[in-house]
Parts: structure tokens; sequence; C-alpha cells
């Protein structure tokens, strides 16, 4: 048979990380579990020997007192009729034994060398010479009367017992102690010089055998649980460090991913942009039929490019938490109507029927922009995704403080396995070849986001063949008044002075064609320092920037140096930036933000925003 130390090798647990319990070897350490947690301070041993080693230590330190005092009581009880002087002999080799035992075994996981199996060889010794003063007080049996010999007796058989959770079982140290101490104490009943052996001698020495035996099985057990136990840590330690890395990983992969498409959608948004206000600027001019199509397709294209780049940004700012909840109470039925308008055409085309049943003066408390957006998600997918039947929009009510708003189709249904990834960005059913006509995939993930961000709740069920239903949960609104939001009043665009910086050359070109359309005056500049050159010459009524100029210039310093020149000057930053943290930066500097594709109509919208709430678009600053 291999040795024990052997044995332990082929466990197999060599070199894994552990973060294992601890115990020690001791006799009288009865009353400690084999397994006890770590000291904190304590690193956790990487093999089931150190482990081991760990134990012992641990157990040589907490034991020392209890031993002491059970070696004291025999002691106690031998010296007056034992030679007290080899009583008091007997006691001082216990003590140093203890002594070195508790300095030796102490110290033993922190040594270097020699290797943890012959430092366990080392704690064998020490526990068989522990073993061998312990059961030499059977020699002073034969001086003791009954009673004394009885707690001699029972203290080392304590002794005994207590060793079996401070070894953890581990065999060659336990029986290493046991055999010279239970060994001599049953020969002293069983092998009795001097006096006739009786059956009550027999007896109890056969009994102190089988105590001895049963102790060896209770020592198998204990062992069998201790390296269980280790397994069981080492396996959880390595699992929860090989989640940490895959979290580390996805974490690495997830802020490359950021990264690579803030890049990408940046410098696709340059040229877009350029094309969409050409595109435009095409689409004003007097055309022969055949370019006026060529243009109309270009538009439609752009259009759509536009759009793309738009849901791209919307999760970014989403991400970057720079989309900011504007809530308020509002009747959530003028909202569904123009929703049910905006996409009837489009189910009519498809041959769908729309059903709406709303609750009359049903108020919701929530940011009514966002929830138009969630909505108008669904309700775009339910059109998309359904190619006959029906689809129906229902508000119920959904207890005392909410309503359901239910958005139903009769479409083709998701795939429970899909189920799970829809809310994923990019994911789609069925579009390996992702064609562009069924979109990027984004839809769900910004209406998930958007949920979240309001703080609602959306389930869906879906059965694939018969059709999908969403269901939102909208809080219901207390407020006895509904905030009506005002339109802005309209600026007149004819003859208002637009300064425009933007370091391509194109940019600016496209943008002087379309705000010249709109009736504006046009200037331009490529630097902060000639919009300032420019700004001293006359006072702009707005300032258009682009938010990262060439080099260090920046459009957000532009618009700062401007506001210097002329106090609270409409400003609107113009970006292609998608990285959240320079949105972040943007959005905190309160300026209105406008991101790159500007689509005519949004550009002329804003325009109009920072003129009507900029109070000097009336009483302007002298022009210097
Ligand atoms: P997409 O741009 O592809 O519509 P979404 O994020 O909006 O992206 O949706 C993700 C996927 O979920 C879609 O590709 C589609 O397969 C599925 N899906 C969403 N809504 C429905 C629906 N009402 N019926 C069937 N499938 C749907």
């Amino acid at each position: 048979m291999a040795p024990d130390s052997e044995r332990l090798l082929k466990c197999g647990f060599r070199n894994r990380i552990a973060a294992m319990t601890d115990t020690a070897e001791s006799p009288a350490g009865a009353a400690h579990a084999p397994h006890p947690v770590p000291e904190p301070h304590e690193a956790p041993a990487t093999t089931l020997e150190g482990e081991l080693l760990r134990l012992l230590s641990r157990q040589s330190r907490l034991m020392a007192v209890p031993v002491f005092l059970g070696a004291t009581l025999i002691y106690a009880v031998t010296r007056d009729d034992a030679d007290s002087v080899w009583a008091a002999l007997w006691l001082a080799c216990v003590v140093v034994i203890l002594v070195v035992r508790y300095y030796v075994l102490g110290h033993l996981p922190q040594w270097t060398s020699p290797s943890e199996a012959a430092r366990l060889k080392i704690a064998v010794l020490l526990s068989g010479l522990n073993g061998l003063t312990h059961g030499a007080a059977v020699l002073f049996f034969p001086y003791l009367v009954e009673f004394e010999r009885f707690i001699v007796f029972i203290t080392i058989l304590a002794f005994c017992a207590g060793s079996v959770s401070s070894t953890a079982g581990y065999r060659p140290v336990f029986l290493a102690y046991l055999v010279p101490t239970i060994g001599p104490l049953a020969a002293t009943w069983l092998i009795n010089p001097g006096a006739p052996i009786g059956w009550r001698e027999i007896f109890v020495g056969s009994l102190t055998v089988l105590f001895g035996l049963v102790l060896v099985m209770l020592a198998r057990d204990a062992f069998n649980l201790f390296r269980e136990s280790f397994r069981m840590r080492t396996e959880q330690t390595e699992l929860s460090g090989r989640l940490r890395q895959a979290l580390e990983q996805s974490r690495v992969a997830s802020a490359a991913k950021t990264r690579f498409l803030a890049a990408a959608s940046h410098d696709l948004r340059q040229p877009v942009h350029s094309l969409a206000l050409f595109s435009d600027s095409l689409s004003r001019q007097r055309l022969d039929e055949r370019t006026k199509q060529i243009a109309e397709k270009i538009a439609r294209n752009v259009d759509a490019l536009s759009i793309e780049l738009e849901a791209l940004l919307d999760v970014s700012r989403l991400d970057a938490g720079a989309v900011e909840a504007n809530v308020s109470s509002f009747d959530l039925n003028p909202m569904l109507a123009r929703l049910l308008a905006q996409f009837s055409p489009l189910a009519e085309e498809k041959g769908l029927v729309i059903e709406m049943s709303s609750l009359e003066g049903a108020t919701v408390k929530t940011d009514e922009m966002l929830l138009e957006q969630i909505v108008r998600n669904l309700l775009g997918n339910a059109v998309k995704y359904t190619d006959r039947g029906r689809i129906s929009i229902r508000v119920n009510e959904a207890g005392g403080d909410a309503y359901s708003l239910e958005l139903a189709d009769t479409g083709r249904g998701i795939p429970s396995e899909a189920q799970q990834h829809i809310f994923e960005e990019f994911y789609q059913v069925d579009n390996a070849g992702r064609d562009r006509s069924r979109g990027l995939g984004l839809g769900l993930a910004i209406t998930k986001r958007l949920v979240d961000l309001l703080e609602l709740t959306l389930e869906f069920t879906s059965i694939v063949g018969e059709g999908t239903t969403f269901t939102l949960t909208l809080p219901r609104s207390t407020a006895a008044r509904i905030r009506i939001e005002e339109k802005p009043p309209e600026v007149t665009f004819h003859e208002l002075c637009v300064l425009v910086v933007d370091d391509e050359q194109d940019v600016l070109d496209g943008m002087k064609i379309l705000l010249e359309g709109f009736g504006c005056e046009v200037e331009l500049a490529m630097t902060t320092a000639e919009a300032v050159t420019l700004a001293k010459r006359r006072r702009p009524d707005v300032v258009l920037s682009d938010l990262r100029l060439r080099d260090t210039d920046d459009g957000l310093d532009t618009i700062h140096q401007l506001r210097a020149l002329h106090r609270e000057l409409p400003a609107i930053l113009v970006t292609g930036d998608t990285a959240p943290e320079r949105l972040r930066q943007a959005s905190e500097a309160g300026v209105i933000l406008l991101h790159k594709p500007v689509r005519p109509d949004k550009l002329a919208s804003k325009i109009n925003e920072a003129c009507v709430s900029s109070q000097t678009t009336k009483n302007k600053d002298p022009v210097r």
C-alpha cells in the first residue's frame, strides 16, 4: 500500500487555488470541528498537504492549554501514590513536547523547504512523540488506586478521541498518536504483570482496543470529509477565478466594442452628414425628371443611413447616461392616436388592421417622448413582423395605480430559443444575411434601455405562427391637472445670421447651401480663432459649431469664447461623436446638442429652440 503522503499526491489537488477550512492536530481537540473557516490573515493553501499543515499548525496552538490541563490532572492524581519525581518528570516531558510542537507545527506552513510532504513527516514524528509521552502515563498504573487509574484512563481516552478531529483524521499523524497511547492503555488491562487477569480486565482491555478501532474508522470518515471539502473549495475557487476572468474579458471586449463603434460611427457620420446636406440642397433645385428620380433615391438612402446611425447613437447616449427622463403627467390617448396615424398607412399597405381600445382620460406619469419612442419601436415591429391579420393596441387598468398598455399582433411570433436574446444589440431572428431592409436589430435594445430608464416594466409572450404580445405597465398619474406642452413660438429665419464652425470644408459648404435655402445669412469659420474674429465684426444670431475641431481646437471652447463676447449667444453643438464620455461632457456643458448626420427639419427646429430659449434673440448686444 502506498504511504499516505504519496496517496495525498495522487488526490490530484496539487497546484489548485484553495481557500480552505482550517483545523489542527492535537489530542483533546474533540470540541473543534475539523473544517473551521480560515483566519482572514492566513493565505489559503493551494494543496491538500499545505492545507493539512495549516490545520495542524492552528490546532497545535489552540489545543496547547487543554492538553496542559489534562496532563496536570494526571500529574495531580499520580504524584502522591506514584513517585512524585517521576510524575514531575513525566509532566515536564509533556510540557516540553507541547512547547516544541507549538513552535514547530505553528511555523511549518510558512517554511519554504523542505517539501510539504517532508514537513508532514515532521508532524508525524511530533505526533508520535506526543503519543509516547501520553501513553507513558500507564506506567503509573501499578501504583494507583482504582479511582485514580480511572481518571488517568478516561483522560487519555479523551485525548485519543480528540485527536480524530484535530488531525482531520489524516492517518499517519493520527495513528502516530493513537498507537503509542491506546496500545499501552489496553495492554495494562490485558497484560497485568504481578496480578491475576480476570474477566473484568479482559472486558475493559477489549473495550479499549475496540474503542481504538472505532476511532480509526471515525478518522477515516473525517479525512474523507476533509478531502472532499478541500476538493469542493478548490473547484469553487477555480470556477470563481474563471468566472472573474471571463467577466474581465467581456468587460474589456465590451469597452473595445464601444470604442470601435464610437470611432466607426464618428468617421461615418462626417461624410453622411455632408451627404445629407448636399442631398437636401439637390432636392430643392430645379431638375429634369430623370435627375430628380436619382436625387430622390439618393435622399431615401441617405435617410435610411441616417436613421441607422441615429439608432446607434441612441444606444451610446443611453449607455452614457446622457438621456434624462423628463417626467410629466399626460393623457396616453393623443400619443396613441399620433402613433396610429403614423403606422396606419404602412399597415394598410400590408393589408393589416390596427385596432385600438383605450380608456378615456388614461393619464400616466412618465416621459412622454421616450414612452412614445418605446411604443413606436414595438408598434413598428408588430407591423414589420406581421404578414396577415391584425394588430391591437389596448389600454387597461392594471391594479390601483397603473395602466397596462398591450400591443398584440398575429404575426410570425418569436421562437422560444430566441426570446431571451431579442433585447440584445444587433440580435435578429432569421437574418443571418443581415438584410438591411429589416433594420439593424437595435430597436428592442433601445426599448429595453428606455424601459429601464423610465423604471417601467415590459413583458412579452409569443407563439411561433400565432403572434406576439408586449405589455407595458405604466404608472397612473394622480395629478389633478395635466401639463400641456406649449408649442414654442416660431422664429423667422429670414436674414437670421448663423455662424457655422466646422473643420471640414464639405460640411461648411453643405451647411451654407442648406441654411441659405432657409433664408439665413451664413458666416463660415474653420477654427475658434476665425469664429471669434467674425463674431467681433458682427454678432451672429446663433452659432452652430462642430464639437471636434482640428488639433486641440474644440467646439465647446469655441462657444465659451463666443459667449464671452456676446452673453447668452444661442449655440448648438453639432457632433459626430458617440463615445459616452464625450457625449456626457457635451450634455453637461448645457448646450443644445445635435448629432451628425443632421436632418434639415431637425436642424431648423433646433435653431428655433436655441433662439427662442435665449433672451438675446430680441435684445441683441451692440455689434462690436
Ligand atoms: P429589428 O431591427 O430586427 O426589428 P429589434 O431589436 O426591434 O430589431 O428586434 C429584434 C428581433 O426580435 C427582430 O429581428 C425580430 O426577429 C424579433 N421581433 C421583435 N418584435 C417582434 C414581433 N412583434 N413579432 C415577431 N418577432 C419580433
